[in-house]
């Protein structure tokens, strides 16, 4: 396994894993446009992997050849085996295990050891080396659990039955764990959704995934007419309540479901009164007891707080290598800002 400019490449097999640009065989672990990039020539993934791309990407630009190997099963390319193993980060989600002349190496993209709803949960595979994002390894980071947080929101909107909650999410995972923890704690009003989520809830229910009601946010009645959907909540991608659509709401409550939002500055400098600390990858807990767990005696960070992790991970006897893979992190929790913000808090 080599760090190349196309990212990480399997020698031995002649593939690489969530490459950053076009490649001829390319594995990729789950949906985000920071791992799964259009017009490679062959893809490995799982099927609701291969299903998110195609539906993110466009049938033509998914991979010109789509191989599917559902967790459980396994390949050989070349004398290097190809397992693929839930990852719990959004639905499809895998770590890539390669077995290749008696050493392991596992790739786990993106994870979190928290329950999700959405998705089948990370299953620990011991090896030799063990590759992990970073994006939130300080030690400041200790998510609260999804569904303490679902209850303040529906404690909020109790208190404020006149205005409309709106919660900014991740499109892809984000979007359709929230529901779900919401149908869980009981929401079983309609859900209003912002139309860019309306395709990726569809495919989800889809794959299996029951969301419940959902629908469309209507169109504003008449300009300067009041807002609608006063005690109901709406999810819209992150950046929709500064923008015009938001006069569709009744006085919205502006939340954000994200790990970032442990970060108060942040939080407020994107005006949201309501932080929601959901997140879909790893905390600071969740990536030592990773690391314990999958007993590698070394462990390669891709990107986020390399320099913590790796620093924790050497006084835990374990050698840290930071891969600094270009491009990580763009999709679903981008970095910019918060680590610094967070330093010393
Ligand atoms: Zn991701
Ligand atoms: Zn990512």
């Amino acid at each position: 396994m080599r760090v190349t400019p196309q990212g990480l490449y399997c020698e031995p097999g002649d593939f690489f894993v969530d490459p950053p640009r076009a490649v001829p065989r390319a594995v990729i672990t789950h949906g985000h446009s920071d791992h799964a990039r259009p017009d490679h020539g062959a893809v490995l993934a799982t099927p609701e992997t291969l299903a998110i791309m195609r539906a993110r990407l466009g049938e033509d630009r998914a991979g010109r050849v789509q191989q599917a190997l559902a967790p459980g099963e396994a390949i050989t390319r070349n004398g290097v085996g190809i397992r693929l193993v839930p990852a719990g980060h959004v639905l499809g989600s895998a770590q890539v295990v390669l077995d290749w002349q008696g050493s392991r190496i596992v790739i786990s993209g993106d994870y979190k050891r928290r329950r999700d709803p959405s998705c089948a949960a990370f299953e620990p595979v011991p090896c030799d080396v063990f590759v992990t994002e970073a994006t939130f390894a300080l030690p400041v980071f200790r998510h609260p659990p999804a569904e303490q947080e679902v209850a303040r929101l529906l404690e909020s909107v109790r208190l404020f039955p006149d205005r409309a909650h709106l919660i900014g999410v991740y499109a892809l995972g984000k979007c359709q764990r929230l529901i779900r923890l919401l149908r869980e704690a009981g929401w079983d009003r309609p859900i209003w959704l912002h139309g860019g989520l309306m395709a990726l809830c569809a495919l989800y229910e889809e794959l299996g995934a029951k969301l419940g009601d959902l629908r469309p946010v209507p169109m504003e009645r008449k300009r300067g007419a009041s807002g609608q959907l006063a005690g109901e909540i709406v999810l819209a991608p992150s950046g929709a309540e500064a923008t015009p659509w938001v006069r569709r709401l009744a006085e919205p409550v502006v939340c954000a479901a994200s790990g970032w939002m442990r970060v108060r500055q942040r939080a407020k400098a994107k005006g949201v009164e309501l932080p929601l600390i959901v997140s879909d990858h790893a905390d600071w807990a969740e990536l030592l007891q990773t690391a314990e767990e999958v007993q590698a005696p070394e462990i390669w960070v891709t990107h986020g707080r390399e320099d913590a992790l790796c620093h924790a991970l050497a006084q835990r006897g374990v050698r840290g290598r930071a891969l600094h893979l270009v491009g990580r992190g763009e999709e679903d929790e981008e970095p910019e800002a918060a680590p610094a913000a967070a330093d010393g808090a």
